[in-house]
C-alpha cells in the first residue's frame, strides 16, 4: 500500500511557507521521536535548503520513544550540515524553552531588539507542534487536539522583544515514495484514518513491533517472547483471540483487533518503541521513485479535509 496525502490547502500552504522562508532565521522543524525520517517531510529539507536556512531539527514525543534510539538519531542528524537536533517532550515542563536556547545558537547574529530571532515552526499534522507552541506561549494561542492540521494559516507570535515564531500548517508532501514511511506515518497517527486501512497498518506496525520489540508485544498480548513462530496477522489474531474479539460467525474480529494494536501504541501503553533507527533505514530495500513522473495527487485520501 502507498499513502499518498496532499489536500488542496497544503498546496496553498507550501507557497506561503516558501515566501515567508526569506523573512525567518531558524526552521524548526518538529518530527515525531519514534519515525523522526518517516516523520521528516522532503518539502521542508528543499524549501530550507533553497534559503540555506539552518534547522533544528525537534525530535517530539521522545517520551515515546525507545531511550536507546533517540541518541543514535540525535547522532545522525547533527552530523549534518547546519543542522542541530534535540530531543524532548512537549508535555515535559520547561522542554519547549529549549528550543529557544537551540535555536538561538544557530543564528547567533540575530539576538537583540533589532534583529530578533524569528524561528518559522514546521512539521507534518500531529506531531505535537501545537502543544511545543502552546508550551513556549506559556497560554493556549494555538488550537490543540488529536485531530491532524487543526492549523490552517501562517501565524505568527512574538515570544519576547528578541524572539518570535510564526507556525505553519501541518504539511504533508505530494507522494510518500517508500511504502513503509506511509505506514509508519499511519501508525503514529499523522496521516488521516480516510488514507490507510487499518488492519494493513496495524499487519506492519506488528511486524515491526515483532522484528524490534517482541518482549513488549509478549507482555501484553501472550504472544511469544522472542518473537518467533508468529507473523504480524498472527499477533493480531492473538489480541483477537486473547480479547475475545470474535465475529458474528464466530471467526476473529480482526479489524477490531488491529486499531486495539494501533490504539496501544499511540497511547503508549506498549512502552516506549521506536519505529525506525538510522540503521534500520539503512538497511531496508529501496523503493524507484517515480515521483517525476506523477502529478500532485491525494490517492484515498479525502482533498480538503483534514482527516
Ligand atoms: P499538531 O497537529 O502537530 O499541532 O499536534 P498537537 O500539538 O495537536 O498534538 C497531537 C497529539 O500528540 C495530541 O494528542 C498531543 O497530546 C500529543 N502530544 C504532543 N506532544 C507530545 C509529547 O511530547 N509526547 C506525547 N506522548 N504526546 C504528545
Amino acid at each position: 500500500m502507498s499513502i499518498n496525502w496532499f489536500p488542496g490547502h497544503m498546496a496553498v500552504a507550501v507557497e506561503k511557507i516558501k515566501k515567508a522562508m526569506a523573512d525567518h532565521d531558524v526552521v524548526i522543524e518538529i518530527l515525531d521521536a519514534r519515525c523522526p525520517m518517516a516523520s521528516a517531510n522532503p518539502l521542508v529539507e528543499s524549501l530550507r535548503t533553497h534559503r540555506q536556512r539552518p534547522c533544528l531539527k525537534v525530535l517530539n514525543k521522545a517520551d515515546a520513544a525507545d531511550p536507546g534510539v533517540t541518541p543514535q538519531w540525535l547522532a545522525y542528524f547533527n552530523a549534518q550540515k547546519n543542522v542541530q537536533a534535540i530531543a524532548l517532550s512537549a508535555k515535559k515542563p520547561g522542554d519547549a524553552a529549549k528550543i529557544i536556547t537551540a535555536a538561538g545558537k544557530l543564528a547567533p547574529h540575530r539576538n537583540d531588539n533589532f534583529k530578533p530571532l524569528r524561528m518559522l515552526v514546521m512539521g507534518v499534522p500531529n506531531v505535537g507542534k501545537s502543544t511545543l507552541i502552546n508550551a513556549l506561549l506559556k497560554q493556549r494561542k494555538a488550537k490543540t487536539g488529536d485531530e491532524p492540521a487543526v492549523t490552517k494559516a501562517l501565524t505568527r507570535y512574538d515570544l519576547s522583544p528578541t524572539v518570535s515564531l510564526t507556525d505553519t500548517p501541518g504539511l504533508m508532501w505530494p507522494k510518500i515514495d517508500h511504502p513503509g514511511d506511509g505506514l509508519m506515518l499511519a501508525a503514529s497517527h499523522i496521516v488521516g484514518i480516510k488514507a490507510y486501512i487499518e488492519s494493513e497498518v496495524a499487519t506492519f506496525l506488528a511486524e515491526t513491533l515483532l522484528a524490534r520489540y517482541p518482549k513488549a508485544l509478549a507482555a501484553r498480548y501472550a504472544t511469544p517472547a522472542d518473537g518467533e513462530g508468529i507473523d504480524g496477522t498472527g499477533v493480531i489474531e492473538a489480541i483477537a483471540a486473547r480479547r475475545g474479539f470474535r465475529l458474528k460467525g464466530g471467526g476473529f474480529d480482526f479489524d477490531k483487533a488491529a486499531t486495539t494494536l494501533l490504539n496501544d501504541y499511540r497511547s503508549g501503553t506498549l512502552g516506549r518503541v521506536s519505529l525506525e533507527t538510522p540503521d534500520t533505514r539503512a538497511r531496508r530495500p529501496a523503493v524507484v521513485s517515480n515521483t517525476d513522473a506523477e502529478a500532485p495527487e491525494s490517492g484515498n485520501a479525502t482533498p480538503g479535509t483534514s482527516r
